[in-house]
């Protein structure tokens, strides 16, 4: 099986809140961290937007006939994107701190 997973849950909406930006509710409620079996979903998506914090960053992707928006992390995206052919572009030399890396210009 898939396993466990921890989430944080309001017992007052009866609802899950999965990145909470406050330990509380917007109803006010506390919100515990219950742990429960992890989903699975299965279905045709289109990437439809984009998301980053600043922990992560990744693709809002879309089952329009199940009516179901989601995020993924782009590392789960890597795996598509060999031999993708980007076209032309220019590509200028970059330091992230120490990090040494090229960014496209245009
Ligand atoms: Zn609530």
């Amino acid at each position: 099986m898939a396993g466990k997973i921890k989430i944080f849950y309001c017992s007052e909406c009866d609802k899950e809140d999965q990145s909470p930006h406050f330990r509380h509710h917007h109803c006010g409620n506390v919100l515990e961290l219950i742990e429960r079996d992890k989903k699975r979903e299965t279905g045709n998506f289109k990437v439809v937007d984009w998301f980053s914090t600043r922990s992560s960053a990744g693709l809002v992707i879309e089952d329009e006939s199940q009516n179901i928006r989601r995020e993924i992390f782009m590392s789960d995206l890597f795996k598509f994107l060999k031999g993708v052919d980007l076209g032309k572009i220019t590509l200028e030399e970059v330091k992230k701190g120490s990090a040494y890396s090229w960014k496209v210009v245009n």
